[in-house]
């Protein structure tokens, strides 16, 4: 290992807090804020301070490493885009409020890009003729967009974010499953390297007819993602994809219905029969909408912001939904808004449910609501949003065990996307019989920001930040516990910790207590910390291990041995 400059805390940028920011719902956002990581800079956008943009740099390098080891090439696309493309794909209108968009001084549309497909298509439209071109696998790591109906959980959800994505193009379905394994391999040995505990489980895709598309979820309470996983087998699910299997389509039954409701009420009058402002923030909430029961909710975080839905309400006449509302009126499973979450207020209704079922608990309770609708046949895929309910216990559709449910963190999803983005660019390679072969495409991402508040979030304790050592800023946080003597000790240790290799942050601070510095250090969370204190003339040490917290006093030289 090359020798590395010392890292002093006397002129590093990172001022710890002690108080937690008024805004912080999660763990990781209290903490990141706190130990100066990162900074609000508006909401959802986010300023990455020294220490943080270590931990960011760490995370990328060890993403770079394993895309470019399965033969993925890096790019760097750009993150404004024109319109064009999106409309092909139809995602300039589909996306919603979602798009960040904007105009050029000439007037045209622009926007900022959300995730890159169509992009990508062209790039490969451009560059490969021939089935000799490919198989291709393209990656970024890159800055991306999306006006996120409530960012929050600080670096989570962020309107702005870095995303490493990559696109795979092959000529034939075999190939874009060997590009699918091959992405599936790394996303492990990726989240391995990072010491972030994860599932992989199966997720719906945006089409029916079965392309793949899996997650990788970091188990935390903080997550917004729902799974279940099997207690005796290895099967594991999101709630939406278990929900396919639990309620496999029967052509006995007839078909849900699907109403639209003509007209829906405003913002105004939704909040007036609540009693709450037109600000407010509700979670699955259920209405009557001229006496017809509907619901208002937002995939993901399940929460609808009021403010924003207003503008695509009209005036109509609601009422809260009460229990009684339920009793005779068994047709009726669940409501949802259309696909941004804000277009049309629907409700879909199921004469197979009987009166009485439990498949409707009501509203403002999480994660409940109507059994045996199946996505694909009683309503389109892409109309999708929440359905699901499983319940802890409900039987495994691999082995029939009781599952168990979980929240957890998503930080990376692969699709075999198929031919969607090829036919809508006709992109096309000339083939070995010399005739035109249509290209197949698999997208992949990983929340390489997300990923930095998701190791927090799993490795944190009540006293700070606890980073495995792959990401974590420093190796060594050597803290000069005193005066002169301790400053003098603390600096050689460091010197000879930089000097083979390690990197070191070096609390070499005046003026400060070694309490005040001991409590920034733990909540720093660098893996090992190193003080001169009390016996420093003695040459002798302590060694804190971070994540475990074991302590123990000895000979300066032993403390270098035991860390080089
Ligand atoms: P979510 O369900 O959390 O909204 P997503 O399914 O919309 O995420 P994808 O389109 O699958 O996200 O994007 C790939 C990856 O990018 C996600 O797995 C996640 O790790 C990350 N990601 C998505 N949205 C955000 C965000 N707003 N902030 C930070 N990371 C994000
Ligand atoms: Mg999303
Ligand atoms: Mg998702
Ligand atoms: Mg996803």
């Amino acid at each position: 290992m090359s020798s590395q400059h010392v890292q002093r805390m006397s002129r590093l940028m990172a001022k710890t807090l002690r108080e937690d920011p008024a805004d912080a719902e999660t763990l990781s956002h209290r903490l990141l804020v706190r130990a100066g990581y990162v900074r609000r800079s508006s909401a959802g956008v986010w300023t990455w301070l020294p220490l943080g943009k270590k931990v960011l740099d760490n995370v990328s390098r060890i993403v770079r490493e394993e895309m470019d080891a399965i033969g993925a090439q890096e790019v760097l696309l750009p993150a404004l885009l024109p319109k064009e493309p999106y409309e092909v794909s139809g995602r300039w209108s589909e996306y919603g409020d979602l798009l960040f968009r904007l105009k050029d001084r000439k007037g045209a549309d622009y926007l900022l890009g959300p995730t890159h497909e169509e992009i990508f298509t062209l790039v490969v439209k451009d560059q490969c003729t021939s089935y000799k071109d490919l198989p291709v696998m393209l990656y970024q790591i890159q800055t991306k967009y999306r006006d996120e109906a409530r960012p929050r959980s600080g670096v989570l959800r962020g309107r702005e974010f870095q995303m490493k994505d990559s696109y795979s193009f092959d000529v034939s379905d075999e190939g874009l499953a060997e590009s699918y394994a091959l992405h599936r391999a790394a996303y492990r040995r990726i989240f391995e390297r990072l010491g972030l505990d994860h599932r992989i489980v199966s997720a719906v895709s945006g089409a029916m007819g079965g392309s793949a598309s899996e997650e990788f979820l970091a188990p935390a309470p903080a997550g917004e993602d729902t799974f279940v996983d099997c207690p005796s087998c290895d099967y594991a699910a999101n709630t939406e994809a278990v929900t396919f299997a639990l309620a496999p389509v029967d052509a006995e039954h007839p078909a849900i219905e699907e109403v639209d409701t003509p007209d829906t009420p405003t913002i105004e009058t939704l909040a007036a029969h609540l009693g709450v402002p037109a600000s407010a923030t509700l979670k699955n909430l259920l209405v009557k909408v001229d006496g017809e029961i509907t619901a208002v909710g937002v995939p993901g975080d399940r929460e609808v912001d009021l403010g924003k839905l207003g503008e695509h309400l009209a005036p109509a006449v609601v009422e809260l939904v009460t229990a009684e509302d339920f009793t005779d009126r068994p047709d009726l499973v669940r409501g949802y808004v259309g696909p941004q979450g804000l277009g049309k207020v629907r409700y879909l209704a199921d004469p197979r449910v009987a009166p009485g079922t439990s498949w409707v608990t009501g509203a403002n309770k999480a994660d409940t609501h109507a059994r045996n609708v199946v996505c694909g046949r009683d309503f389109e895929v892409d109309q999708y949003l929440d359905v699901v309910v499983v319940e802890p216990g409900d039987p495994c559709p691999r082995c029939g065990a009781g599952l168990r449910l979980d929240r957890a963190i998503e930080i990376g999803h692969i699709f075999q996307l198929g031919r969607k983005y090829a036919d809508a660019f006709g992109l096309d390679v000339l083939g070995r019989e010399g005739k035109p072969v249509r290209v197949t495409m698999g997208s992949y991402g990983i929340g390489v920001s997300r990923a930095v508040a998701a190791l927090a979030e799993q490795t944190a304790d009540d006293k700070g930040l606890a980073w495995p050592a792959a990401v974590a800023p420093a190796d060594v946080h050597v803290v000069a516990a005193g005066k002169a003597v301790q400053l003098a000790l603390a600096e050689r240790a460091a010197e000879t910790l930089a000097g083979s290799g390690l990197r070191v942050l070096l609390d070499d601070r005046p003026g400060l207590s070694p309490g005040v510095k001991l409590t920034d250090a733990e909540l720093i969370g660098v893996p090992w910390i190193l003080v001169a204190g009390r016996r420093s003339s003695d040459e002798v040490v302590e060694l804190q291990h971070r994540a475990t917290g074991t302590r123990e006093e000895l000979p300066l030289a032993e403390a270098l041995a035991r860390l080089t």
